[in-house]
């Protein structure tokens, strides 16, 4: 394999004082802010309608004008501390398009729009998910030499934007078949499904999910047409929070859709799902990060970083399919969880070497038959 380019993944220390924190924090913020401008700027096509009075409010406008300050003096300090330039240069420059892209914002306009991408998903989610999972991955990490910006995190990043781009057609696709079903089922289970309490609800969500997940997930290993989608996921040579954003489309589309239905089917409140959405979103980043602080005693009830690393390990294969609940591979015959070890590596099946990145890996199932 071709090593990575310097500017791209750097063995410079990133200690306190090498201008690597400093860096970060301001690449992360100006991505974020170039975003956010997109999407305060042309609204009707770049926002959700469901944030879009938010990004025409006055602390919207502030909090970037504050973002793009600290992105421009901490982007400088990094330059100034730091060999490599990659993170300053990219705080600049993505700062310096927001700063522009401002101009261009009319908070009066009232255009409006049902059909957008995700622009600003992206920016939200991506603030999130760095302030969470970098600083657990570089206070408790398992993997101590692997860089927060290491080989195809580029790749991934591009993964997380294409989801949340297309986040509202993606929620339709998964919503819409369990709809057009709603017939199947009898009212007078809904109604008794609906009246648990909330909290009965949200657990028995996440079992029956978790239920179903298994088993898409393990026909998603066996059946070769939808392996070679989901290969794409195991393509990965590097587990962190972003690396579970590579899931091609199609799969996540067809796995969510799958579990999505019961759940509506059955009646569950919207609340139940909505709080299970949440805990999946968390739990489905947290446990591909590079993070090895969990406690044993929590191994035999919910899937850890360790638990769903040994699903990515190039050996053995098919191993721990649940996203929540080990039970189920213990049940089912698939759990792996050998002493304290971690795996040796990630990737396919003998280290089999899969697409390399975003558009190849995005085209890939539709050409060439897996091996
Ligand atoms: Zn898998
Ligand atoms: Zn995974």
């Amino acid at each position: 394999m071709a090593r990575p380019p310097q500017w791209l993944v750097t063995t410079e220390s990133q200690g306190f004082g090498s201008g690597w924190l400093s860096g970060t924090i301001a690449a992360v913020l100006g991505i974020a802010a170039m975003a956010f401008a997109f999407s305060m700027a042309v609204p009707h096509w770049l926002s959700l309608p469901e944030l879009r009075q938010l990004l025409r409010s006055d602390i919207a406008v502030h909090s970037m004008q504050a973002a793009t300050v600290i992105a421009c003096v901490l982007g400088v300090l990094s330059l100034a501390l730091r060999r490599t330039k990659t993170l300053g240069v990219v705080a600049l420059a993505t700062s310096a398009v927001a700063v522009l892209c401002m101009h261009f914002v009319d908070r009066s306009s009232t255009r409006d729009s049902e059909h957008v991408l995700g622009v600003d998903v992206f920016a939200l989610t991506l603030l999130i998910y760095t302030a969470v999972f970098v600083p657990l991955e570089r206070l408790w990490p398992r993997h101590r030499d692997q860089p927060t910006f290491r080989h195809e995190w580029w790749t991934d990043l591009a993964w997380f934007l294409s989801s949340a781009l297309l986040v509202q057609l993606t929620t339709y696709l998964v919503l819409k078949p369990a709809e057009t079903m709603d017939f199947a089922v009898s009212p007078w289970l809904q109604r008794h499904v609906h009246d648990w309490p909330l909290v009965v609800q949200f657990v028995a969500a996440v079992f029956i999910a978790d239920f179903v997940q298994y088993w898409v997930h393990y026909a998603c290993h066996r059946v070769p047409l939808l392996w070679r989608f989901h290969e794409i996921h195991h393509s990965a040579q590097t587990m962190d929070w972003l690396a579970g954003s590579r899931l091609h489309l199609i799969d996540a589309v067809l796995t969510r859709a799958l579990i999505y239905a019961p759940l509506f089917l059955l009646g569950f409140d919207p609340a139940a799902i909505g709080a299970y959405l949440v805990f999946v979103v968390i739990q489905a980043t947290f446990v591909h990060a590079n993070v090895g602080f969990v406690p044993r005693w929590l191994e035999p009830w919910l899937a850890t970083p360790r638990f769903h690393h040994w699903h990515h390990a190039t050996a053995p294969a098919d191993k721990n399919f649940a996203v929540h609940l080990p039970i189920y591979d213990r049940l089912f015959g698939t759990h792996y969880m050998p002493g304290d070890e971690w795996p040796a590596g990630y990737g396919l099946l003998g280290g089999r070497i899969g697409p390399q990145g975003f558009w190849r890996q995005l085209v890939h199932p539709f050409f060439r038959r897996s091996t």
